[in-house]
């Protein structure tokens, strides 16, 4: 039996059309086909369609009134002047209420869409469409759906030891508080909660993308009830997220040392790559169910990314995160080259199905 893939049509509702780096509109990478082209490598899989679940996870893992807004905003966007006006219909911020405006104070709250509208968003690659919303809260979906298969028994009585969600758009950048990165809303996070509800006990997430995920980080950086582990490239050598990701970050309060930042040189590859995935496999060890935030961007076709890993190199990923036995939920983040990213999935999922093998 293989791990079954968890999906939903509504993921491909999301166009990012452009993203806006450094002044100046960009073609997105995180697009719809990358669904389809992962879909289409795991044919011989079991494909299970989301089922919808209401907002209670989602709510404890983000601010109730964060989750509103993405929910509302474009709607808002839509029906101000700005499409007819400047012939823009994503909503793209331009003023963001950081420290160095607010210097301790408490804003009030915007009256102009386009002045809210960076309220609960931290860059201005991530746009919001039509679609936007429905395709996120989707990808919520997939992982609660892929958490319900690990945590409970099916009707055959077997109870499957592993389930991979197909999110789009990925997650791991959205903090509480929002959202930046290309994500909205923390699939990982989410199926890290709904894992500590179901199991009562102790949740690692182990994220294989070649970005820090500084959102799942800040989620769960005073908490000692989730361990966060990642494997990216080094932002110190001046990549996103860029603010987070360094080794000295391990976590605060109840949560100091359930943190751990491997930051890797650009150009690594899969030998001190798997040494990383070895360390961090140790690290969730002694947890009782595991979430894997799967990007597949740190392979060497990827354009988003200077690391250099196989598709053998996810493979034998998959084959050492799958020996720990835990119940695990793999989920969907980054990965943009579209003709390698569903052999990429596959291959991991596969070596994650057979870690002896590895
Ligand atoms: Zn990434």
């Amino acid at each position: 039996m293989t791990i079954p893939v968890v999906w939903s049509p509504e993921t491909r509702r999301h166009e990012p059309m452009r993203e806006v780096w450094v002044g100046v509109p960009t073609e997105g990478t995180e697009v719809p086909a990358r669904v389809d082209r992962i879909l289409e490598a795991l044919r011989a899989h079991d494909a299970v369609e989301a089922t919808p679940h209401d907002d209670d996870v989602l709510t404890r893992v983000h601010d109730p009134a964060y989750v509103e807004h993405l929910r509302t905003i474009h709607a808002e966007w839509i029906a101000g002047p700005y499409d007819q006006l400047v012939g823009q219909d994503r909503v793209v911020p331009y003023v963001f209420p950081t420290p160095a405006m607010t210097q301790g104070m408490t804003p009030t709250q915007a009256a102009a869409t386009h002045g809210r509208a960076g309220a609960f968003c931290y860059d201005t690659m991530t746009l919001v469409g039509p679609g936007t919303w429905e395709a996120a809260r989707a990808a919520v979906d997939c992982a609660l759906t892929a958490v319900d298969l690990v945590t409970s028994r099916r009707s055959s009585g077997v109870e499957t030891r592993a389930a991979y969600a197909l999110c789009r758009p990925p997650g791991h950048h959205v903090t509480s508080q929002g959202y930046g990165g290309s994500c909205y809303l923390n699939n990982a996070a989410v199926a890290a909660q709904a894992l500590l509800d179901a199991s009562h006990g102790r949740v690692a997430v182990v994220d294989l993308d070649a970005h820090h995920g500084n959102g799942t980080q800040a989620i769960f950086w005073e908490r000692d009830d989730v361990r966060y582990g990642s494997l990216h490239v080094d932002p110190a050598a001046g990549w996103f997220p860029h603010y987070f990701g360094h080794a000295t970050e391990t976590g605060a309060g109840a949560g100091e040392g359930a943190t751990r930042n491997l930051p890797l040189a650009e150009g690594t590859g899969d030998g001190p790559w798997l040494e990383g995935v070895r360390d961090l496999a140790a690290f969730a060890g002694g947890a009782d169910a595991l979430v894997v935030s799967l990007g597949v961007d740190a392979a060497a076709d990827d354009p988003e990314s200077p690391l250099q890993v196989t598709a053998d190199g996810y493979a034998a990923a998959g084959a050492l995160l799958g020996s720990l036995g835990l119940p695990t939920v793999a989920v969907q983040e980054g990965g943009y080259h579209l003709d390698t990213i569903g052999g990429l999935v596959a291959a991991y999922l596969d070596g994650h199905d057979h870690p002896a093998a590895g």
